[in-house]
């Protein structure tokens, strides 16, 4: 039997590229090598852009029950509070864009929200299926796993981590640097002595360092810390709780329990190509980077965003060339947030209106295509923001697979139409992408007929 996606990692890559194809209908599957989801809270910070996708795929409600907002960062010296700051720059909301603090939940509640969208939407993940090669002719991809077996799938997403076997089987090369010598831990641990209300910052000598940030809707406190060049990090308890010690007033026995645990050197990473034949690589199997700044998960999300409909569309006939455009336009977009996160790292970025994500955008892509001359304001390519036509909200108007074409009408199949666009938009016709993205933009409808057959977008159901 050939099915016609499988995913590789049941991470929040994999889990979100699941449930746009579950709702798109597409036969898909998701393997993962691990016999359950992924315990630890690493990826806690949900980007506003991130807010938005998560709505639109029907589990921002669940996402926003599991966390809450970011607490302000307190510095601690010598056993006193010193003071405390924001931990972002903060951005006012306004009608385009609803979402703009970045919400806190620990990445296992993410990935369980997800998990429990999939399932509801009828998607499945096999556990305990580790993939160990994959070759591929023209008709479609055969998948090797650790236990013999093989299955056959049409595609096939990498989305099994900064470690990808599936990129390693490819022969794709990853291009980067170290970001920084040190060694860090991060944990997950419950403890006694600290408020919950603050993310408790420790420093300690020569830019070391530990942080203690209370995960929200858990018990938990995230610790973080930056060790001395050639320290080779504690994963046990015991480690631990010297740590906590060391650099903090509290006592070691104040860390009641640890829950999950391990280490990581910073280093950005950038896989060559996104795209080999009928294998894409998504998430953390395509970049890799320091978490400063908290854009990992959000990049990744992101990824599966943009191959899902694109997927969709070329299953069910769109040209080939549509499944080009996700590395043209994930590659360049990875790379510029390689650099962020790295100038986050290194301080020289503040968080803010630059790790939000809401202006990133695709106005290089072939795939973008602006007819009008002139007008400022709103192009092809950019994020579509939300705004109000004859009542109805745009977001509520784009959540669903489909596209939205605003100022004109269409009766196609997978088109959603509204009589104008919000003045927000500025003048003229706008055809919304299943990701929310402008894709064209004219004075008329002349040229959105060819735009629309290259972009499979009134392709048959
Ligand atoms: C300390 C730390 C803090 C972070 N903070 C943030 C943050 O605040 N915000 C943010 O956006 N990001 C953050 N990140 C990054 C974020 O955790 C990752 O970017 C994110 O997990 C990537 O998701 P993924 O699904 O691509 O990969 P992963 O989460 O790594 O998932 C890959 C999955 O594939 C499975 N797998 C691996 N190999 C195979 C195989 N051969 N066969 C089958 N399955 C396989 C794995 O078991 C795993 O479940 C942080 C990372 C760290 C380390």
């Amino acid at each position: 039997m050939v099915m016609d996606v499988l995913i590789v990692g049941a991470g929040p890559t994999g889990l979100t590229l699941g449930i746009d194809l579950a709702r798109r209908g597409v036969e898909a599957l998701v393997v993962e090598r691990a016999e359950g989801l992924f315990p630890g809270s690493r990826g806690k910070g949900l980007q506003p852009r991130t807010q938005e996708v998560f709505d639109d795929l029907g589990v921002l409600e669940a996402i926003r029950a599991a966390g809450g907002p970011y607490p302000a960062r307190m510095i601690w010296k010598d056993g006193k509070r010193i003071g405390a700051q924001p931990m972002f720059d903060a951005i006012e909301p306004d009608e385009g864009t609803p979402h703009t603090d970045p919400l806190m939940i620990a990445q296992w509640r993410t990935q369980e929200v997800l998990y429990t969208r999939l399932a509801e939407l009828g998607g499945e993940v096999s556990f305990g299926r580790e993939v160990t090669g994959v070759e591929q002719d023209a008709d479609g991809v055969t998948v090797r796993f650790a236990d013999g077996t093989t299955a056959r799938a049409r595609y096939v997403v990498a989305a099994d981590g900064g470690r990808s076997a599936v990129r390693r089987a490819l022969g794709v090369g990853m291009t980067g640097e170290p970001v920084d010598p040190a060694p860090f831990l991060v944990a997950d641990i419950r403890l006694t002595g600290l408020d919950r209300e603050h993310w408790h910052t420790f420093p300690g000598p020569d830019g070391t360092g530990v942080a203690l940030c209370p995960l929200a809707g858990t018990d938990d406190f995230q610790l973080q810390a930056r060790l001395a060049q050639g320290t080779e990090p504690e994963l046990s308890l015991d480690g631990v709780r010297k740590l906590v010690a060391a650099y903090t007033h509290l006592d070691a026995e104040d860390v009641t329990q640890l829950r999950w645990a391990s280490d990581f050197r910073p280093r950005t990473g950038l896989a060559d190509r996104f795209r080999a034949g009928r294998v894409f690589l998504a998430g953390d199997a395509a970049h890799i980077h320091s978490p400063a700044g908290g854009q990992g998960l959000n990049t990744s999300v992101q990824d599966a965003y943009n191959l899902g409909w694109k997927l969709g569309a070329v299953l069910r006939g769109a040209p080939d060339s549509l499944l080009d455009t996700y590395e043209e336009e994930r590659r360049s977009n990875a790379a510029a947030m390689l650099d962020l996160s790295t100038s986050v790292h290194r301080g020289e970025v503040r968080r803010g209106r630059a790790t939000l994500q809401l202006e990133l955008g695709y106005r290089e892509s072939s795939l973008s295509v602006e007819t009008r001359v002139g007008p400022a304001g709103l192009r092809a390519g950019d994020r579509a923001p939300d705004g109000t036509v004859s009542g109805v909200r745009l977001f509520d108007a784009f959540r669903g697979p489909h596209w939205t074409l605003l100022g004109a009408e269409t009766s196609h199949a997978g088109v959603r139409t509204l009589p104008a666009a919000p003045e927000s938009y500025g003048p003229g016709v706008f055809l919304v992408r299943p990701d929310g993205y402008v894709g064209w933009a004219g004075e008329t409808t002349e040229g959105l007929a060819e735009y629309a057959r290259r972009a499979g977008v009134f392709e048959a159901p």
